[in-house]
């Protein structure tokens, strides 16, 4: 089966149904089905072949969501990038994955051998012949590429397979979102880019809509869940922070408007509070996702009815058909209340890393075992208890932060001899990024501030960089971030921070 089989199904069976939704502007499915058919139909007549890589920067919209399918038909790989890094970001992606093709709106990060802007799509689909665009590709042959950064530093690309996507929509059809039906109602508030977009196949193939805010407030959220009664949607834990902060969403409760079955969350850590005020004020609606981008959204979930007040520091347990262990560095399989790291083996996992095979002989086993690179324990009912990453990334607003390359950029400051960057608590955005650096010649904090603006992303960009004379190291000479991390947060060590191996 192909991803494009799934959508001209849903194209016949709910024909002149709203699929999806943006604004005013509204796409039937038999439209989608349609649209879709052509743009990979244009796509392919511009020059592109089955497997060339097309990196899309487009905002959270249908546009969006019609290019990603139309890839998927025309047997091409999709390499979505998130519009909120920099332009210096988006080139390296684009060369990394060497695509041959970009789909963008605004200025042109980098230029590829086939430009196409968003405002040229509607007369490119416009223009197509009719008929199916139908190019079948091997279930283990490149879908799309997902960038995910490492410790190196350098972001690097998972390969998630026609295999992966069928299994993570089967997984949420099973677990997550049993009960979905023609009177269901996805709304995606976060990027479609990253876990949101997860949502859309298995709305879709039940002939439910999918309707997109371009960009996420509690206004706006709280506007088109009213306006199209929305039963589920997917949130970053700051996002969930944010949402309660607003004094309308009591008050939506409170009225009866609000017809939420489902608030899927993950992507981060949550904290508890944060998590034990929405429950009050949002009743039961809360899911939990423990994935990653190479196993993308599904290997753990907290069901709602899990939700209880000892339960809200797990992760859940195991989506049904997804294999989790809990191993010590040797690898030995440990039992209840032994820390170590996660792994996971399933159809739901990537291939590989791209063009990184030691990276991926690193990450997965001979048997298939991928390993997360998180540290966790099981508790004697089974849930899974995540403690702390592995390496130290850093996850501000839903998004990773990678230490490493905000210090190589803070590096580049003429006075700036050492860095450590460290995420620091904040009940808003999970973690923010701070910086200790010591300086070569008299610098000024504030100014290394402003020297990150323009080289990193606003996401990534130290809040606070503080001059200290020297940084802590180990007895090998590493830099020892947990040790700043808790110097600039001011807190002592945590249990979760022991335990780490
Ligand atoms: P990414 O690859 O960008 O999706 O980031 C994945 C990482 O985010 C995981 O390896 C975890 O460290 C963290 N993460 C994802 N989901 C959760 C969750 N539900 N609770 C805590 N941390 C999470």
């Amino acid at each position: 089966m192909q991803i494009g089989d799934l959508i001209r199904r849903a194209g016949r069976q709910y024909g002149a149904a709203p699929a999806l939704v943006d604004g005013d502007r509204v796409l039937s499915f038999a439209e989608f089905d349609e649209q879709t058919d052509r743009l990979g139909t244009a796509l392919l007549a511009s020059g592109l072949e089955p497997g060339d890589r097309v990196a899309v920067v487009l905002p959270n919209g249908i546009d969006g969501v019609v290019v990603y399918y139309a890839l998927a038909k025309a047997g091409l790989v999709r390499v979505p990038l998130n519009t909120r890094e920099t332009a210096h970001e988006h080139a390296y992606k684009i060369d990394d994955s060497q695509a041959r093709a970009l789909v963008f709106a605004g200025d042109p990060p980098a230029r590829t051998e086939i430009m196409i802007t968003a405002a040229e799509l509607p007369a490119m689909i416009a223009t197509a012949p009719p008929g199916p665009c139908d190019e079948r590709r091997d279930q283990d042959a490149p879908l799309r590429l997902a960038y995910t950064g490492g410790t190196t530093g350098k972001p690097k690309a998972v390969v998630l397979t026609t295999r992966s996507e069928l299994a993570e929509v089967a997984n949420f059809l099973v677990d997550l979102l049993p009960n979905l039906h023609p009177g269901s109602v996805m709304l995606h508030a976060a990027p479609i880019t990253h876990g949101s977009g997860a949502f859309f196949l298995p709305h879709l193939v039940k002939g439910a809509p999918n309707v997109i805010v371009a960009t996420f407030s509690p206004a706006a959220f709280l506007d088109a869940a009213l306006r199209h009664r929305a039963t589920s949607t997917f949130m970053v834990p700051t996002m969930i922070a944010m949402l309660l902060e607003e004094p309308a969403t009591a008050a939506a409760v409170a009225a009866g408007d609000l017809a939420l079955e489902r608030l899927c969350y993950g992507g981060a850590p949550i904290a508890t509070t944060v998590l034990q005020r929405g429950i009050d004020v949002l009743g039961p609606v809360f899911a939990q996702l423990y994935g990653q981008a190479e196993a993308p959204l599904a290997i753990t979930c907290l069901q709602p009815w899990e939700h209880t007040p000892e339960r809200l520091t797990s992760a859940g347990k195991p989506y049904t058909f997804v294999e989790v262990q809990v191993r010590d560095t040797a690898g030995r399989v440990l039992g209840t209340d032994e820390v170590g790291e996660i792994l996971t083996r399933g159809p739901h996992t990537m291939s590989r890393y791209w063009r990184r095979p030691e990276a991926t002989a690193e990450t997965i086993e001979p048997d298939g075992w991928l390993h997360t690179g998180d540290i966790g324990r099981w508790d004697a009912e089974g849930y899974l208890h995540l403690l702390d990453r592995r390496h130290d990334v850093i996850i501000s607003g839903g998004f990773n932060v990678y230490p490493r390359e905000v210090e190589d950029a803070l590096l580049s400051h003429p006075a700036v001899a050492q860095a450590a960057v460290v995420g620091i608590p904040d009940e808003k955005w999970g973690e923010r990024v701070a910086a200790a650096v010591v300086v070569r010649s008299p610098a000024d904090a504030a100014e290394i501030v402003a020297f990150c603006e323009g080289r990193l992303a606003g996401f990534k960009r130290p809040r606070a960089v503080e001059i200290w004379p020297e940084l802590p190291t180990s007895p090998v000479g590493k830099s020892l971030r947990r040790e700043v991390r808790d110097r600039m947060a001011g807190i002592p060590m945590t249990a979760a921070t022991t335990a780490t191996p």
